[in-house]
């Protein structure tokens, strides 16, 4: 075994070992329960982000624990077709040929793609075997192959014959740049500052002394106005009825209509009416009946209705139109605005409320019965408090609207008559209308939502429609893993599709986790530049101590802080389990774990000490991971082998394995360093899976023992925990504690053996006395004195542990005069920290503006000053007392 731990070499090692042996996907045969997952198919263009390392590595934990726990686990791996972003890309390389994809024409251009596709589109699949997630790759899926779009034609047509899918003229949220509609949820609102400007619009026959003023932030729209409302309470504009007016600048003429939902208190109380530009606007219309005049062009910049403005691209229009109404005395004033603006989620182009003809979704019943299954608790959430804000967001549904203008994605299985001008639907491309039956038929040009097919992901990657085994053993899932980010985007509609077409819920049980953000706690992105490379961090630090430091931090905010300086430290604590685990190898060389060890009174304190806080930790560990309680099982597995298993029990047992060979006091410790560190392992195989692969590949086998770790079976706790043996171990650990502190804060040098009196009583007494070796080596004292009337030797420092009392005589051992003179300089700097920490703390500033967290720890950092103070002024004062 090497001296230092080097991931790289054995994470490759056991990647192509566990890949060949086939472990990742289920073994249909055997008669065991099963356990599935789909994971949240990332985009073809996706390159591995902190996002995915994270769900993955919880999506593999949860596999991992389900396969030892003795379950078939089918976890299926996926990659989604990523409408708009694929085709950005793919854009974006046929602009360096000079290409584009009008020049290529539909059909070339979708070939185009599909070719990036099968060289670039599965790199992430790649970059995940690096990560050690070890999902079925035989049963890889993606959102355009065979068997999903099959899925979809189905889903489409079903849905549409049923009457929830219609076609309609509404206004849509339009991304200029991608050219196509948005759903709801694809606009991402920022405030910003703008401006509301005043425009004066002449009566007619009055234009130049009479107008109504009205207020608006995009001017440019007034272009496609067809009334001006005014609420009919309102008294300034009473007894105008009938009244019109003139479109300034265009001259058309419009009417002045009465509306209640126009707000009086808004602006001048007058509204100038865009139906074709606004959702509100457009309801107004239709109840007035008003013209719709549509004055942009899909990518942005004004159409002929535009007049002379035609050809300007929205914003310069705005300029312009400015500028002219000011010069032609319409523009009343301005007035700074903050308002939000909606933009693409996608190249963040500010959107257009935009009408068109699009294909929506009816939500009603879908949503209502979304709502009812988790009410039922037919669906779990984890955590909880997620609930809300599912039902809140169905509660206040509107229609989704699934046609995309773009290229790339699954066609509407939609045919559209020439002559009758009706729909015609079908899987297959019909030769003829099926209402008319004339053969001038042709396919709708939009394609899906890309979130249209991901929500069929459950059941469409496990075989849906055409059924078959997978989908009989493992629909429902038994888990979905993901972000809150795509609650609503997925997870809510997954849900809807899955009760509508397989009459089941997709899975049983959702866990919701948060983002990865920076130390600061916020959102990663290219612009702020705080995005972390995982593949870097795995390749620095090793995968194992990355994942671990994915997990281990606990967050009840939407963003996990992650820093790099957590993933050195897990790095140290994988190199700290490889030299413990190096030194209990080099010590079980004699040793053949044949017959199991009687757990009784007989054995050391120590020992039973250790086995009962490691039954413990199997109990809590497993109960942490059932309940996806990750960040709290990692923690408790650091804790013990860090701290119970490394620094206490293999120090306490080292002089034992120096014995001669064969003896009981050596095999028990053999036995027991064995055993616990074997089933430690497996409990943090999830979390650290190459590390503890490559140490129990290393142990001495017994014949129960699997090929691989990770198809070991979990542990259980074969003991019972003994609070009473706790209770001892831990008083002894305090009085260690206690002289290892005395040693090092009276700078006696750690080569220097001491001598040491203990003063107890009754139970502490004999204890002590039981376990007098423990004492001796892991403080380093010759001479230990303990009784009951032990009394205090001169030139000695003292403490006190619950109802011990210690004393280490420091004659001889340092000198007396200058140990004074160390011990005052401590004393003065302490002094000072204390009077820095207080004039802060009186600081109103500082009080005011700093987190509550800061001033807490300030102020405890305060408290610890004091408590040292008062020790080394008791140790100056023995001293001196002589
Ligand atoms: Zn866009
Ligand atoms: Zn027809």
């Amino acid at each position: 075994m090497k001296k230092r731990y080097e991931p790289e070499e054995i994470e490759k090692k056991w990647r192509n070992f566990w890949e060949k042996k086939g472990y990742f996907s289920p073994n249909l045969k055997k008669g065991k329960p099963t356990f599935s997952m789909v994971m949240p198919p990332p985009n073809i263009t996706g390159v591995l982000h902190m996002g995915h390392a994270f769900n993955n590595t919880l999506q593999d934990i949860v596999a991992r624990f389900k396969r030892m726990q003795g379950y078939d686990v089918l976890w299926v791996p996926g990659i989604d077709h990523a409408g708009i972003a694929t085709q950005n890309v793919v854009e974006r390389s046929l602009s360096k040929e000079g290409l584009s994809r009008q020049k290529l024409g539909r059909e070339e251009f979708r070939k185009r793609i599909w070719e990036w596709k099968e060289r670039y589109g599965e790199r992430i699949f790649s970059q995940l075997r690096d990560l050690g997630v070890s999902c079925s790759w035989r049963d890889k899926a993606f959102t355009m192959d065979e068997g999903h779009s099959l899925a979809v034609k189905e889903v489409f047509i079903r849905l549409y014959e049923e009457g929830y899918i219609y076609r309609g003229n509404y206004i849509i949220n339009w991304c200029p740049k991608c050219e196509t509609a948005l759903s709801d949820i694809e606009v991402e609102y920022e405030e910003k500052k703008g401006k509301l400007y005043y425009i004066r619009y002449p009566f007619k026959g009055k234009e130049n002394k009479d107008y109504i003023v009205v207020a608006t932030t995009r001017p440019e729209t007034m272009l496609g106005d067809t009334a001006i409302a005014v609420n009919p309470e309102d008294e300034r504009y009473k007894n105008l009825k009938g009244e019109k007016l003139i479109l300034p600048l265009v001259g058309r003429e419009i009417p002045l209509i009465y509306d209640d939902y126009v707000d009086p208190e808004f602006g001048t109380g007058a509204l100038k009416v865009t139906p074709a530009h606004d959702p509100n606007d457009f309801l107004i219309g239709k109840k007035h009946n008003l013209s719709l005049v549509n004055v942009l062009n899909k990518d942005g910049t004004i159409n002929e209705n535009g007049g002379e403005y035609q050809g300007l691209d929205r914003y310069e229009c705005r300029r312009r139109l400015l500028k002219d109404l000011k010069d032609k005395g319409f523009l009343e004033k301005m007035e700074d605005y903050v308002y939000r603006l909606g933009h693409c989620y996608r190249c963040g182009t500010p959107v257009e409320p935009y009408l068109s003809l699009q294909w929506f979704i009816k939500m009603g019943d879908l949503a209502r019965e979304a709502k009812r299954v988790v009410k039922e608790g037919k669906i779990e959430f984890f955590p909880p408090f997620w609930k809300k804000n599912y039902f809140q967001w169905l509660e206040n549904i509107h229609d989704w609207c699934i046609s995309r203008q773009i290229w790339w994605g699954h066609s509407l299985p939609v045919w559209h008559c020439e002559d009758c001008e009706k729909v015609t639907t079908s899987k297959d491309k019909p030769d003829k209308c099926s209402h008319c039956g004339s053969r001038r038929i042709k396919q709708d040009e939009n394609v899906l939502d890309t979130w249209f097919s991901s929500s069929l992901w459950p059941f469409s990657s496990l075989g849906w429609p055409k059924g078959g085994e997978k989908f009989e053993r493992f629909y429902p899932t038994s888990l979905l893993c993901s972000g809150w980010d795509i609650l609503f985007f997925w997870v809510s509609r997954m849900i809807m599709m899955s009760l509508k077409f397989t009459g089941k819920v997709p899975f049983y049980k959702v866990y919701i986790h948060p983002l990865i953000g920076d130390e600061k706690g916020e959102k990663m992105s290219k612009s702020k530049g705080n995005v972390v490379d995982p593949l870097q961090m795995m390749r620095k630090y090793g995968t194992d101590a990355f994942r671990f430091s994915l997990i281990a931090l606990k967050t009840d905010s939407p963003y996990i802080r992650f820093s790099e300086d957590r993933v050195r430290g897990y790095r140290n604590f994988a190199n700290k389990i490889w030299n413990a685990s190096r030194f209990i190898l080099m010590n079980v060389d004699d040793f053949t774990p044949q017959k199991k060890l009687k757990v009784s009174k007989s054995l050391e304190l120590c020992d039973r000490w250790i086995l009962s806080r490691y039954h413990l930790l199997v109990e809590r560990v497993t109960s942490d991971l059932e309940n996806f309680k990750f960040s709290e099982a990692a923690n408790l597995l650091y804790r013990f082998i860090w701290g119970e298993l490394c620094d206490w029990y293999i120090e306490l047992v080292k002089p034992r394995l120096l014995r001669e060979k064969g003896s009981r006091s050596r095999y028990s410790a053999q036995w027991i360093l064995y055993y616990v560190l074997k089933g430690t392992l497996k409990l943090l195989h999830p979390f650290m899976p190459f590390i503890t692969e490559e140490v129990y590949q290393r142990l001495p086998k017994d014949e129960e023992d699997e090929e691989s770790i990770m198809i070991s079976s979990w542990p259980k706790p074969e003991g019972e925990r003994d609070e009473e043996v706790e209770d001892k171990m831990r008083l002894l650990m305090k009085v260690i504690q206690e002289v290892r502190t005395i040693r090092s804060e009276m700078g006696i040098s750690p080569q220097k053996r001491i001598d040491l009196h203990l003063k107890a009583t009754g139970e502490d007494l004999s204890l002590l006395k039981k376990n007098k070796s423990y004492i001796c080596n892991l403080t380093r004292t010759d001479r230990l004195i303990i009784g009951e009337d032990v009394a205090r030797p001169s030139h000695s420092v003292s403490s006190i542990v619950e109802e011990i009392e210690i004393f280490v005589p420091l004659k001889g051992l340092l000198d007396l005069s200058r140990e004074k003179i160390r011990l005052k300089r401590i004393l003065e700097e302490l002094k000072e920290e204390l009077a820095t920490a207080e004039r802060r703390l009186s600081n109103p500033e500082f009080l005011r503006k700093a987190p509550a967290e800061v001033i807490e720890k300030e102020k405890e950092g305060k408290r610890g000053i004091k408590m040292k103070m008062e020790r080394f002024k008791k140790r100056l004062e023995e001293i001196e007392q002589g």
